[in-house]
């Protein structure tokens, strides 16, 4: 552990920790940032009534908007002189979404690195070959810092350049893999095609991997191609960045830092907290967050919270695999879907190749329709008939989802690939 201290604490002494820390945070946000005072008043409640972790609900929800609507320094909480840092994560529309850090800030987000690549297996020994975009996507220099505040060496490739990332794998030996999880499945079909074999070839044993949502059954693919234990990194770059869960290496649940996170899980359509153990959308409050604090932050993220101690010693309460983004929730002749599920259900027939992309069309939104690439071995192969496949998972697809499907094959290398997050689905009525 890298601040064992911290990372063994019990439940209650986290929640006392918690405890003393939001009433602070309350305090501080309210009598240094505009916004939280005038939504404190207009909801009239005063700093002094947020005493209990459970009084964290009478706090008004903040939300991505209010960071574009406070763009760009509008949150800020202490003079513009202090901050250090700054990113920001693109916008879909217009102005991105801007993000600050004093060097107090710097240095909490890059223990949290540390933290969580310890946590994951990483040590000092380690190299850590860095995948992740540098520059104003918080990926690149949140994996970066942290890996070298824990004593490991980091190569900075950044994304893209393929032949040169494989070239390092073999040529450096690294051992620690961070990226994307759709990367990470890119690497190992590259891999092949330029005549590596990455169980002999590379030193690889952990793999750090976020910034989108992934199945079982690409983690099964990605450990199984690259001889690794794949882990799942969770953050937001309103959270600092990457590093605000982890998944140890029990890999059943991500350890969300809780003496800096207050997690409170929430129905998404009333904003209700909901019972511990129940599915809902995450909201985080920043307990120590001195650029720019956020109160209950609504995440879109779905997922459960287990606050059972972990096999790992650790108590600090775990997501369990988040499911998708309620942005993500398409819905098909009135049945709601989420890409993950649909992945999960294609990764787990035999002979469906990596890559696959979901088309939301209009004119036809009452069928789903996946184009899925066909695994190279399985499409050379004697026994691989197109129209039978193509049924097969059209009638796993509806036994899963309990609607139609429609499945069009794709060659082996037929659809786009990313280096970055990965596009799984193609909204025609967004073009
Ligand atoms: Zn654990």
């Amino acid at each position: 552990m890298f601040e064992p201290d911290i990372e063994k604490m019990s439940l209650s002494d986290i929640r006392e920790l918690q405890r003393e820390r939001l009433a602070k945070m309350v305090k501080y946000s309210y009598e240094n940032v505009p916004m939280y005072k005038k939504r404190f008043d207009d909801a009239g409640i005063s700093p002094d009534s947020i005493k209990s972790l459970d009084d964290v609900s009478k706090i008004p929800f903040a939300v991505k908007d209010d960071l574009r609507q406070h763009y760009p320094y509008g949150i800020l909480a202490v003079p513009l002189e202090r901050i250090v840092r700054l990113h920001a994560s693109s916008g879909t529309t217009g102005k991105p979404t801007v993000v600050t850090y004093t060097q107090k800030d710097m240095d909490t987000w890059n223990r949290l690195m540390a933290r969580s690549y310890a946590a994951a297996g990483v040590t000092s020994g380690d190299i850590v070959q860095n995948a992740y975009g540098y520059g104003l996507f918080t990926g690149g220099l949140g994996f970066h810092y942290g890996a070298e505040l824990l004593g490991a060496m980091v190569i900075p490739t950044s994304t893209g350049n393929t032949k040169k990332q494989l070239m390092m794998l073999k040529d450096m030996q690294s051992t620690v893999l961070a990226c994307t999880p759709s990367y990470a499945l890119y690497l190992t079909e590259a891999a092949a095609n330029e005549g590596y074999d990455p169980l002999n070839d590379f030193n690889l044993k952990v793999g750090m991997f976020g910034a989108e949502p992934w199945s079982d059954e690409v983690r099964k693919r990605i450990q199984e191609g690259l001889g690794i234990r794949a882990h799942d990194v969770f953050g937001m770059s309103e959270l600092y960045g990457p590093g605000v869960a982890i998944e140890c290496t029990e890999q059943n649940g991500l350890h969300i830092w809780s003496d800096e996170f207050l997690v409170e899980t929430i129905d998404p359509e009333t904003g209700e907290v909901l019972p511990e153990g129940e599915r809902g959308e995450l909201v985080f409050t920043m307990l120590t967050r001195e650029a720019m604090p956020l109160l209950r932050y609504r995440t879109r993220d779905l997922a459960v919270v287990n606050y059972e101690e972990c096999g790992c010693g650790r108590c600090h309460p775990r997501i369990m695999r988040i499911r998708g983004r309620s942005d993500d929730m398409l819905i098909v002749g009135g049945v709601n879907v989420f890409p993950s599920q649909i992945e999960h259900v294609l990764m787990n027939i035999d002979g469906v190749g990596d890559q696959y992309l979901i088309v939301v069309d209009r004119a036809i939104l009452d069928v789903l329709q996946v184009r899925v690439e066909v695994a190279p071995d399985f499409f050379k192969s004697a026994d691989y008939d197109a129209a039978r496949f193509a049924k097969l998972m059209e009638s796993e697809l509806q036994a899963v989802l309990t609607i139609r499907a429609r499945v069009e094959l794709m060659e082996p290398g037929a659809l786009p690939r990313s280096e970055g997050k990965a596009q799984r689905v193609l909204d025609l009525r967004k073009q």
